[in-house]
């Protein structure tokens, strides 16, 4: 695996691959890897004939600094699994290489930067579109991987690349869970054995959602997802919400289908999840 840590390295390396008509796939990261970012590693080997891995943990789109300072690093692990898992670049710029001092970045995301990780986390989605932006015009991959478990993510990254007509295809890769259902994340390291325990019933009311999804009104699934939620009291919910999977809207006549997200913190750790219901 080769690796980039500067932008006009990587982009003549994939200019020079590209004229020779090789797919460049990309996987935006913010490295402590585990087997859901390995995942979306197999299905971009899968699709395209380069992989590259981005590692940057981008400060923008931290709404916290203590969130940002504590975020796991570990970046020997990381390059390890990524030999692993058969990357074939892996860029890892310092900040100073993707930002030049009082960059100023907005876009138009409309209501969904007013709900949901939007609403909780201000800013948060227009820090991940400025990196992503970037990342995109570094590399100017044929298609970019995205795990569905940032669901809204993947719903503000495809507006941008609406916004600014950007030549890359998306792919929504699936969530990688624990056998006890627990969504793989980095944040996870951060939680005791008994938070992880707590956490397990995130993951259980969504799957409880989806076994009664079925005829059900979205009130009703709602209720069922709080009700195994409260089953664990110290978990703190930010929130529940039965959608429409396509727009994020409320569902109502014409829903193609509807998405369960939850987040919530367990101890100081905030995690999300979420399933598509039908
Ligand atoms: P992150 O390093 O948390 O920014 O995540 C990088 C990419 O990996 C994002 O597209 C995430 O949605 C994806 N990802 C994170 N966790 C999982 C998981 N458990 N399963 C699948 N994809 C994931």
């Amino acid at each position: 695996m080769k690796i980039f840590t500067s932008k006009s390295e990587l982009s003549d390396a994939l200019q020079d691959l590209k004229a020779q008509k090789k797919q460049i796939g990309l996987v935006p990261t913010m490295g402590a890897l585990h087997d859901g970012h390995t995942s979306l590693i197999n299905i971009a080997r899968q699709q395209t004939d380069v992989v590259v891995c981005s590692i940057f943990v981008n400060p923008t789109q931290f709404t916290d600094p203590l969130d940002l300072e504590k975020y796991p690093r570990t970046v020997e692990d990381d390059i390890k699994k990524l030999e692993d898992a058969g990357c074939d670049i892996l860029f890892l710029p310092e900040v100073a290489e993707m930002y030049s001092q009082n960059e100023k970045w907005t876009i138009d995301l409309g209501y969904l930067e007013t709900i949901l990780e939007g609403q909780s986390r201000p800013g948060h989605y227009q820090g991940v579109t400025q990196i992503v932006y970037k990342l995109f015009q570094i590399t100017s991959p044929d298609k970019a991987f995205f795990g569905q478990k940032d669901y809204q993510q993947v719903l503000v990254i495809k507006r941008m690349v609406s916004i600014f007509q950007l030549p890359v295809e998306l792919v929504m890769c699936p969530i990688q869970r624990s056998q006890e259902g627990l969504a793989l994340s980095s944040r996870n390291i951060h939680l005791s054995p008994e938070e992880k325990r707590q956490a397990y019933a995130i993951s259980r009311a969504l799957f409880k959602m989806k076994e009664h999804a079925s005829g059900a009104h979205p009130e009703k699934l709602k209720e069922i997802g709080l009700h195994v939620l409260n089953q664990e009291p110290e978990i703190k919910l930010d929130y529940c919400e039965i959608l429409d999977k396509d727009t994020l809207k409320q569902p109502g006549e014409g829903t193609s289908g509807l998405v369960a997200l939850i987040a919530a913190s367990v101890g100081q750790t905030r995690l999300i999840d979420n399933m598509i219901l039908n």
